[in-house]
């Protein structure tokens, strides 16, 4: 039997820190980088556009495309990659979801490096191998690359909604019960675990609780919210899939996404759904309620509250929404254990009306 060891792409820019796009021209030029592709998400030109072109402009960086991403239909990102001039040697992405996303598959297509440049960091979609994209009208998670460079403006991050920090904050959290699950998954179906992958996931929450008592618009905590969602999307790398990163908690933001009229934002889904999934899995479930309630996310999320019936539902359908993979709600007392503590629990009864 012949054994080899697995090899990964990391960023080879991976700066976060104030001021930074600023320096993104610098950076791109170190990597020999001369024309580039802009992809900004819908308002963010406007916003951060001048700062970002006097940043190229002073490094010598052409500008060769540009475009301002409002849909992602992957068909959409295919024809986009065929307009994109020949001289193109990196596509930058810069903004929320969107143009991260789209841009992020669109340098998978065309083979070229792709520099992720979040101005929000409202999931951990900013550093992770895949992109998120409607496919025939549905969401869904498509393999990409791990971007060549990610380069965070934390003075940036700072100005975005606290919709976004709180969306951030609930995404890393799910780590807790996502590694859980995945740890169920290999004893009991034998799947494919990565301790490596599975340690990066769980040091990431381990890291964040210590800034817990921080504002959550302080430099301190949104420097570590974005270290620790940047080392998810590599913990999603190591494994080779998303699993230490999603379990059962975002099954039940994604039945959540399917049924509601007005879903909101993943993060916000994700971190109600871990604290339900913690309480079943018995597993760190004060440390998860403790860390939403110091953060003032439940206080956001009372303030926003998701649909009760709508998120009832989405429980009892999360185990159907990926095949072949086990969770705690794979097993159906769990459902109903479930459905029973959103009855009855007071922060359920404040964040889903
Ligand atoms: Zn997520």
């Amino acid at each position: 039997m012949k054994f080899c060891q697995k090899q990964i792409l990391i960023p080879s820019i991976l700066k976060i820190s104030e001021g930074e796009l600023n320096n993104t021209g610098k950076y791109l030029k170190e990597s020999l980088f001369n024309n580039a592709a802009i992809f900004f998400s819908e308002g963010i030109e406007e916003i951060f556009g001048k700062k970002l072109y006097d940043s190229l402009n002073s490094s010598g960086i052409n500008i060769v495309h540009k475009s301002v991403i409002s849909d992602i239909d992957i068909e959409n990102v295919i024809h986009t990659a065929f307009e994109i001039p020949k001289s193109t040697d990196v596509l930058i992405g810069i903004g929320g979801g969107k143009a991260l996303d789209y841009s992020k598959y669109c340098a998978h297509i065309l083979a070229l490096p792709f520099v992720s440049i979040p101005t929000s960091t409202s999931n951990d979609g900013f550093c992770s191998p895949n992109s998120s994209l409607l496919v025939q009208g549905k969401r869904k998670s498509v393999n990409a690359k791990i971007p060549y460079g990610v380069i965070v403006d934390i003075e940036a991050v700072k100005t975005s909604p606290e919709s976004c920090i709180y969306s951030g904050i609930g995404d890393l959290i799910s780590k807790i019960t996502a590694g859980h699950d995945w740890k169920i998954a290999a004893e009991i179906t034998g799947e494919r675990f990565n301790d490596f992958a599975y340690i990066i996931a769980n040091n990431t929450v381990s890291d964040i609780l210590h800034y817990k008592k921080f504002s959550v618009i302080s430099s301190e905590f949104l420097y570590h919210l974005v270290n620790s969602l940047l080392m998810n999307g590599i913990s999603m790398e190591i494994a080779g899939f998303s699993r230490p990163a999603s379990g059962s908690e975002h099954l039940i933001s994604h039945a959540y996404d399917q049924i509601a009229l007005k879903p909101s934002m993943h993060g916000i889904q994700v971190g109600i759904a871990t604290y339900i999934c913690s309480y079943l899995q018995g597993n760190q479930f004060e440390t998860v309620k403790d860390f939403l309630k110091s953060t003032g996310f439940f206080d956001f999320a009372a303030k926003n509250p998701l649909c009760k019936r709508d998120f009832v539902e989405a429980i009892r359908i999360a185990p159907s929404v990926k095949e072949d993979f086990y969770t705690i709600l794979s097993d159906k007392k769990n459902i109903e254990k479930a459905l029973e503590f959103v009855e009855n629990d007071e922060i359920c009864r404040q964040v889903l009306i």
